[in-house]
């Protein structure tokens, strides 16, 4: 029997699970956390599973979501309140294995490679425990996958939400994983996706049984994208290093060196897309972006970039991205690159960005 020691953990509904942790008596009332109840003009930031009946979704207007539910008690954000819940529940994780690795806010992937003979090596009865513990100790319920990958197990923990435990053995990914469309997969953005489609790819099966030919336009993304679409993933969890962190940054060592021209927004999508979580897990923010690359030649030059307002999206981050490579472009081939924020700063409740599903 194959070992699926690979855990990622998602709490469901999260902001709004917090305040129903908090009172008994939300449970079973449709409540919503808004950006600003006072006026008609916030946002839904989370709504629970019975404002969600009434079709309440993220992202929607605050009047919209009164119209379709007149009984729709709304709620101010309350950054602290989420944070201490989000550092309880890693400290539970914590009971399980020392190697847990968040990924958001109510997010993270747990590698039980040393544990799971104490669990008769068995991944479900150690990730139900675990969910039971979180619901008596936090009143919280997390949706769990399970695999032998991190990739595998993001992939499926929000396929039975919620409180959901979804197990993807690996001889089971053409059946259950190649059918669902290729944007789930993740690391997968829209505009690859795009470009995807032009290909007639559509579904991660699709992907997966592609020509690496095909894919050549999109470069080392393409080929990565198309190796988790077969379920391939080497990367291991690394926990977080314990200090307070003033910054965040990623980067990544290209397989081979890349001239200027061949850096494209879809090489650097995804080293986006990976800062941007990992700005989202600090419940911090920056003004400040960072670029980095290191030439074939071993020497490093790291530019920087102020915008006027906090960053919050990748585009913003592409716009910036393309505003340093305009000021002074690359001239020699590449072997690294790499983005970062620097000077974070507290995220002020009502800029919170929010989630599909927290
Ligand atoms: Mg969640």
């Amino acid at each position: 029997m194959d070992l699926l020691p690979i855990i990622h953990a998602d709490a469901d509904a999260f902001y709004a699970a917090c305040h129903m942790a908090e009172d008994d008596t939300l449970r079973s009332r449709p409540i919503a956390v808004a950006g600003d109840p006072n006026t008609r003009h916030g946002v839904i930031l989370a709504a629970n599973y019975p404002a969600r009946a009434y079709g309440i979704r993220t992202a929607m207007r605050l009047g919209e979501a009164r119209y379709r539910c007149p009984d729709l008690i709304t709620i101010a954000p309350q950054r602290e309140l989420y944070k201490a819940y989000s550092i309880r529940m890693r400290e539970i994780f914590h009971l399980w294995t020392p190697c847990v690795e968040p990924l958001s806010i109510d997010e993270a992937w747990l590698d039980l490679s040393h544990q799971l003979n104490q669990w008769k090596n068995d991944s479900v009865t150690a990730g139900r425990a675990l969910q039971d513990a979180i619901f008596q100790r936090l009143g919280l319920t997390v949706s769990l996958g399970i695999s032998a990958n991190k990739m595998l197990a993001k992939q499926v923990s929000d396929w039975d939400k919620p409180s959901g435990l979804t197990v993807l053995r690996v001889e089971e990914i053409p059946e259950r994983l190649w059918p669902r469309p290729v944007e789930e997969l993740f690391g997968c953005g829209p505009a690859t996706a795009k470009r995807l489609a032009q290909w007639d790819i559509e579904t991660i099966g699709d992907l997966a049984k592609s020509m690496p030919t095909v894919l050549q336009p999109l470069g080392i993304h393409g080929e990565r994208l198309r190796a988790r679409a077969q379920g391939l993933d080497d990367t291991s969890v690394i926990p977080p290093r314990a200090t307070d962190r003033q910054s965040v940054s990623v980067e990544r060592t290209l397989p081979y060196n890349l001239l200027p021209r061949a850096l494209t927004d879809q090489s650097w999508e995804p080293l986006i897309a990976e800062l941007m979580t990992r700005l989202e897990a600090t419940g911090m923010e920056s003004t400040t972006l960072v670029v980095k690359y290191r030439t074939r030649h071993f020497i490093t030059h790291t530019r920087r970039i102020t915008s006027s307002a906090a960053i919050h999206t990748a585009s913003q981050v592409l716009i910036l991205l393309h505003q340093i490579l305009k000021r002074s472009p690359i001239t020699e081939p590449v072997r690294l690159i790499g983005l970062g924020f620097v000077d974070l700063t507290l995220v002020k409740a009502e800029q919170m960005r929010f989630w599909d599903d927290l």
